[in-house]
């Protein structure tokens, strides 16, 4: 792929470098298709992005339709079978103002100005378009071969609210027809496993803006899961010695003083209440509660560690933007738990929360992920709490546990806290990008800002280190995550529904009604589909909505056989007796087997 650079030279692209000057010179023959169509737009900004390429246009009072932005792609089109030639220019500051005032280009000419000490400007013409550009892009405009306009948006110019509003159009720019046609099935992909879709087919949760933007509310369906994932944490919490405590998620401005968040993290929190006299926020975060837990009482290094967990309901303000179903929203609760230990038992408590969160990643089949070391920047120690030997101690611990486990970690200097450092476990899920499901905090300021002690061996009071800690993260996310992973088809041992009995016609209605009753006495999740439709409809809609692991699909045969006919997800029918058939499940369920 050869690329011309602004002072003319021709070279061919490096390799890394291709998708991006592809795109730019697709955001360039894009603002000259809008140009022959509007000849009155006026260009800001038209950078490449990470799939594509946008330009911000100021069009007047012009609104566009998905036939204009059609009409644009096709002209865009028409102009790559041009095969205009791309060539630079570059102008002193005096001609580069006058040549786009001769074009009515106002944007560029305010960018000039903002380039005060810039004295020449260079540009790129293909045709009759010019666009003021430092390049480099392809020589000949035939180069772009797959691209696409996705969508159209509002964004201010120099994002800036104060701004004037532009219209800014989207697209897609790939190397050729196949990478585009992959990102498309990629879309397509991410839009059917997308949990607020399922999440509404399945009836898992709901929101409503008279409830409040990023407050979901949990259905009887979504609520089952939920319980599930909750119950299942806490039992594995337990088995390893955590307490499990309830704390309101509310507190005074004073307690998120104390700790700290006040000053640093206000902006993510909504805004204080004042009630007799005294200041209360909504909580972000449950450390302060856990701390004054483990202040109710004197400690004894005997009694370390103390592993203190919560399902917690938290608070933060997210911009309404960034709102995603239960991915993202203002209320969420967090599988959050605080361990105090001393320094000498740093390395053990990692070890064992490492342990915990491999443990959970198996019951879950969660085989992609990265673990990634954030550690304090050796040369700017003065950003960092000030305990040379506890950081270089507490550093250390983090290596070797992992070492010992024979994980594969990154380290990233300068990423940790200023209170310490962290393991983050990172993973991929199948659509969207990388995100942090489990941490592993440590935290050497927090315990002193609320005077936490332990009597140590020698009589005299030390002040414990905290681990922040979670494993599921936020439940709700992780229930996106799951929803998203196996498309809604959870387990047994989650899903909301987990057999659905199907009588073929009213005849066997009475023999369906005593395997449901059956079921439901050996504590299944059942539901019986008494409904009038013909089978096949009821076999689709048990597919479509409750996505149960097993139907019954209950006709003549079985009931002169007296067993039943379990269908499973993979549309496999297999005979077998209701005692058979519940002690499968019992098992599959107590194992917590993986079937989605
Ligand atoms: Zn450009
Ligand atoms: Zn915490």
């Amino acid at each position: 792929m050869k690329i011309i650079y602004k002072d003319g030279t021709v070279a061919e692209c490096p390799q890394d470098q291709e998708l991006h000057v592809l795109r730019h010179t697709a955001a360039h023959i894009m603002a000259q298709a809008i140009k022959r169509l509007y000849p009155e737009a006026d260009f800001a900004f038209g950078p490449a992005t990470e799939n594509g390429f946008y330009y911000d246009v100021d069009l007047g009072d012009t609104k566009l339709t998905d036939e204009d932005l059609a009409a644009i792609e096709k002209e865009m089109r028409k102009i790559c079978k041009e095969n205009l030639p791309v060539k630079p220019f570059v102008l002193p500051r005096d001609e580069a103002i006058k040549l786009m005032e001769e074009r009515q280009e106002h944007y560029k000419i305010e960018h000039i100005g903002d380039l005060a000490d810039e004295t020449e400007f260079s540009f790129y013409q293909q045709g009759e378009y010019v666009d003021m550009c430092i390049g480099p892009h392809l020589t000949y405009t035939k180069g772009l071969k797959a691209f696409k306009i996705t969508q159209q948006s509002g964004a201010y110019w120099k994002n800036d609210k104060e701004n004037k509003m532009l219209t800014r159009i989207n697209g897609v720019a790939f190397r050729n027809q196949e990478e585009l046609d992959a990102w498309e099935k990629q879309q397509q992909e991410a839009r059917e496993r997308d949990h607020r879709k399922i999440g509404k087919e399945m009836h898992l949760f709901m929101t409503d803006d008279l409830v409040g933007r990023g407050l979901p509310m949990f259905l009887p369906n979504g609520y089952t899961v939920w319980q599930q994932l909750e119950d299942y944490i806490k039992q594995k919490e337990r088995d390893r010695g955590y307490l499990h405590v309830m704390t309101p998620c509310i507190g005074t401005v004073n307690l998120y003083r104390t700790s700290g968040h006040w000053d640093h993290y206000r902006e993510n929190m909504f805004p204080a209440m004042e009630m007799e006299g005294e200041s209360y926020v909504l909580r972000p975060m449950n450390c302060p509660h856990h701390m004054m837990i483990y202040a109710n009482q004197p400690h004894s290094y005997r009694q370390l560690p103390i592993r203190i967990g919560e399902i917690a309901h938290d608070f933060r303000y997210e911009s309404s933007g960034t709102l995603k179903g239960i991915e993202r929203g203002r209320h969420f609760c967090q599988n959050d738990a605080h361990l105090f230990v001393t320094p000498e038992q740093i390395k053990d408590e990692v070890s064992a929360v490492c342990a915990l969160i491999f443990d959970v990643y198996k019951d879950f089949h969660i085989t992609d992920y990265r673990c990634v070391l954030s550690l304090r920047d050796p040369a700017d120690k003065k950003k960092y709490h000030d305990d040379d030997a506890m950081w270089n101690h507490a550093e250390q611990a983090l290596r070797e546990v992992l070492t010992d486990l024979g994980i594969d970690f990154t380290e990233e200097i300068g990423e940790a806290a200023f209170y310490g450092p962290k393991l983050d476990v990172n993973v991929k899920p199948a659509v969207g990008a990388e995100y942090t499901l489990s941490t592993c905090q440590l935290d050497f300021c927090l315990p002193a800002k609320f005077h936490l002690t332990y009597v140590d061996k020698d009589g005299s009071e030390k002040t414990p280190v905290v681990l922040h800690r979670a494993i599921l993260g936020s439940l709700d996310r992780f229930m996106a995550y799951l929803i998203e992973e196996t498309k809604g088809r959870f387990p047994t041992w989650l899903a909301p529904t987990q057999v659905k009995v199907l009588p073929v016609s009213e005849k066997t209605l009475d023999y369906s009604r005593d395997v449901y009753e059956k079921l439901k006495a050996a504590d299944i999740r059942v539901v019986l589909d008494e409904s009038n439709e013909k089978i096949g409809y009821k076999i689709r809609q048990a597919q479509q909505e409750d996505r149960a692991p097993y139907m019954l699909v209950l006709g003549a045969k079985e009931v002169e056989a007296g067993n039943i006919s379990v269908r499973n997800r993979k549309g496999e029918t297999t005979a077998m007796s209701l005692d058979e058939f519940i002690a499968q499940l019992k098992t599959e369920i107590a194992d917590k087997t993986f079937n989605v």
